[in-house]
Formats: structure tokens, sequence, C-alpha cells
């Protein structure tokens, strides 16, 4: 590990404006992403900045009957809020699906949305990364790719987003709240947060310097029967090859967000519009402009029918 220094935040816009200000500085909170790729130096920061400190660990209700989410907020606490649990429960079993319980007791909601791909070349300094290193190439491309992007890639870049909390988020129409450099704030629909990596991969959120994540608040509950059913190649302590969250109606309608897929949650609201019509005909909306390898096609077909069993087990 490179040598850093360290400080503890007194105020999110004091810390949004060191970070903006200080060169090589970023946030720390639960560190559970953070800290592991600072041990085998693909992150090599200058200055910490530990944001703990700063509050943002409530649960609340919002004036319109929906839900604030601190940043701060564990994912173990989240998953057990009750009303989570009652009324956003697409969320709560998408977090459980999400690492071991002793990350889940660590990791914050803000660190969720923005941890890091998991393409195995992100972490091999010995290897292109156009992630990590601009310009240097992409060794997944032409490499072992099986586990990453068939929609929403570039030629600069294949990798999927790992979270399967941000998927549940996306389903369920979550907005990010932050601080910026200058004091002001801003309210980020979860669907503008990340960004596609075109021939720019190393840039994969909106969010600017310093801009530091204090909530996400979550509408007023819709309703429905919530599924999160995530495909990977192992039952625990492994990343989807495919998942699927949703909330579906009585009557059929309803909404999916797909992860394991794309570099960031994948949703088509338009395709939704299918939903009556099965799982064939939203796979086919939302999969449209699909660029998978050979290693990966697999993926198209697994959405397919992933969807299709979350919709047999909406109908019961
Ligand atoms: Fe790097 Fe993206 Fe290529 Fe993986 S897919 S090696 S993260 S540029």
């Amino acid at each position: 590990m490179r040598p850093f220094t360290y400080e503890r935040a007194s105020s999110p816009r004091d810390a949004a404006a060191r970070v903006a200000r200080t060169p090589g500085a970023k946030f720390i909170a639960g560190g559970t992403n953070l800290l592991d790729l600072m041990k085998i130096q693909v992150e090599t920061p200058a200055h910490l900045i530990d944001v703990n400190g700063l509050g943002f660990d409530r649960i609340e209700p919002t004036a319109d009957g929906g839900l604030r989410i601190g940043a701060l907020v564990r994912n173990t606490d989240l998953a057990a809020d009750m009303r989570v649990r009652r009324d956003y429960g697409l969320l709560g079993r998408a977090l459980v699906a999400g690492a071991s319980g002793q990350l889940r007791n660590k990791a914050t909601t803000a660190g969720n949305l923005l941890q890091r791909t998991r393409c195995p070349y992100f972490y091999d300094t010995d290897q292109p990364c156009n992630k990590r290193q601009p310009g240097s190439g992409c060794a997944a491309i032409g490499g072992y790719n099986r586990p990453l992007g068939v929609i929403g890639v570039s030629d600069a870049c294949i990798a999927t987003h790992p979270s399967d909390m941000a998927i549940a988020m996306r389903a369920l129409d979550a907005t990010v709240e932050t601080v910026k450099a200058d004091g002001g704030t801003r309210a980020i629909p979860i669907a503008d947060l990340h960004t596609l990596p075109g021939s720019t991969p190393h840039i994969e959120t909106s969010l600017e310097k310093g801009e530091l994540i204090t909530a996400v608040t979550l509408p007023k509950p819709i309703g429905g029967t919530h599924i999160y059913h995530k495909v990977r190649d192992r039952a625990s302590y492994a990343f989807a090859l495919v998942s699927i969250g949703a909330v579906i109606q009585k009557d059929g309608s309803g909404r999916v967000a797909v992860g394991g897929i794309a570099p960031k949650p994948w949703r088509v609201e338009a395709a939704e519009a299918d939903m009556p019509r099965g799982a064939a005909a939203v796979a086919e909306r939302l999969l449209a402009g699909a660029r998978p390898t050979q290693e990966n096609a697999f993926k198209l077909t697994l959405v397919e029918r992933t969807l299709g069993a979350v919709i047999a087990q909406a109908r019961g």
C-alpha cells in the first residue's frame, strides 16, 4: 500500500471542498472496496477524508410518504429496517443478496452505489485497463470476459457495475442527494448517477470532483410483489451473472431493472409496457442493441429466462 495522509471531516461542505482542492484526495466511509483496491495499488489516494463522523446514518420518512436513507446507513441496518422490509422489499432482498454479513455491517449506502467493477483485469495491474489507466487498452476485450457486460458497453470497456442494491434503487426510482464543493446541493435521479463508458471508462458517475453523497431518497411505496432474483456461479460470495429486480402489480404491469449485464443498473422503461406480454417481449426491448462477446452471449438468454421465472413467481 502506498503511504497516504488521513483526516476526519468536520462538515459535509468542508469535506467536499477539501476533496475538490486537494490533489489525490478521496472520501472514505466503510472502505470495503477502497481499502482492497489500495492494498493492490489500483487506487493510490494521497489523502483520505473520513466522512464516518458526519451523521447521515438515519432512515427517516419524507413529507411525501417516501423514505430518506442517510448516505452512511450500513447495508445491514438498511436491510433490517421494518419500513424497508414492509414497503420496499426489493431493496432489502437485493441488499441481503450482496456480499457477506461482515461486509454488509461496514458497507454504506453511498459506498455501495459507488463501488468499482469486479472485472478481473481491473484488479491486475500487469494488464492493460482503460478504466484503471486511461488509454492503456482493454485486456477483457479478446480476453476472459464471461462475467462482463453485454449492453451499454463500448470499444474501450465492457465492465459491469457490481452492485445489487443499485439495481433495486433503480427499479424504485431513487434519487441521490449530494453536497458539492461550493456548498450547493443537488438531487440526482439514480438513472443519471452512473455513466456509460464510451471512450472514458474511468469516469463512472456524473458526480463532480468533491461532490459528496449525503442521502438516497425513495418515493412513496408503489405496492406490488417485490422480487430480487440473482443468478451467479455459486450460491454466495459471488457477483451476479444476471440479476433481476422487479416490482410486479396484480394486473401484470411492473418495473424491471437488470444487473450483471451493463456498466450501470440497466432499466428501459419503454420495455416495461410489454410486461403483460411476458418475458420474451420485455427482454427483446431491454436488450436491443446488445453487443455480447462469444463468451458471454449466454447472458441474453439468461436475462429472458430469469425474467420469466420472476414473472411466474409474481403470478404465484
Ligand atoms: Fe478495464 Fe473495462 Fe477492459 Fe475490464 S473491461 S479491462 S475494467 S477497460
